[in-house]
């Protein structure tokens, strides 16, 4: 193998590493809670919330309706109970029968509206619970093949990394420290393959001089224009 050849090697190493850490950078950022799971989770707080509000409303109500059942209870007691025989008083406990009456049948009233919104509220807070456990479920398979995809590219990228001690140590340090430099400059493109007597990474003609050189695979040879290594495979 010659030096060009070596660091083509390399550089295609290096390509892969770049390529398994960013994928690796993209699982690690997917991994967590997802803002939907969390939307998910606040709708059902709220609408628990909402439900905890209109039943808190009913038992208020229940408690009013059911007091002013026992107050006319009592009224009617005395009304019909042969206790009361003064006409006067008689139509002063009438008076106030009929009053209780008018206030309990619009409690009961009010009470039917709000047993209306209690179901609303129920079916509500059912609907959101159902989505987020469907949330869930699709959040927790993601999860799962995310976890896996990570350790598998974990695992290439370690053995990438081993590879590329390998194949750097096949070069020499001076060579290495150019290879590193060009990398860093020409965003990873290095080492370019000579085509058609062509720079394979500015496009420039060679001159034959360079070209002889760079078949001869003895030396490291740079492209006249943008300094990239040149590779004659
Ligand atoms: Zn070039």
């Amino acid at each position: 193998m010659t030096i060009a050849a070596d660091l083509y090697t390399l550089q295609e190493i290096d390509s892969a590493i770049e390529a398994a850490r960013a994928s690796l950078a993209t699982v690690e950022e997917q991994l967590g809670e997802s803002e939907e799971l969390i939307a998910g989770r606040q709708a059902v707080e709220e609408a628990r919330d909402a439900l905890e509000g209109v039943s808190r409303q009913q038992r208020d109500q229940e408690w009013k309706v059911d007091d002013l059942r026992s107050r006319l209870s009592d009224v009617e007691g005395k009304l019909y109970g042969g206790s009361v025989r003064n006409p006067k008083e008689l139509a002063s406990v009438q008076d106030e029968a009929n009053i209780l009456k008018g206030q309990l049948r619009r409690r009961e009233d009010e009470l039917l509206d709000i047993m209306v919104r209690v179901e609303e509220r129920q079916a509500a807070l059912r609907e959101a619970e159902e989505s987020l456990a469907e949330v869930e479920g699709r959040w927790r398979q993601e999860q799962k093949e995310l976890a896996s995809e990570k350790e598998r590219l974990e695992g290439e990228l370690a053995g990438l990394e081993e590879r590329r001690g390998r194949q750097s140590s096949l070069v020499e340090a001076k060579v290495l420290a150019l290879y590193d430099n060009l990398w860093q400059r020409r965003q990873g493109k290095a080492v370019v393959k000579v085509e058609r007597g062509m720079c394979g990474g500015c496009r420039i003609s060679l001159p034959m001089t360079v070209l002889q050189k760079a078949r001869s695979g003895l030396d490291v040879v740079q492209c006249v224009s943008c300094e990239r290594i040149l590779y004659v495979s």
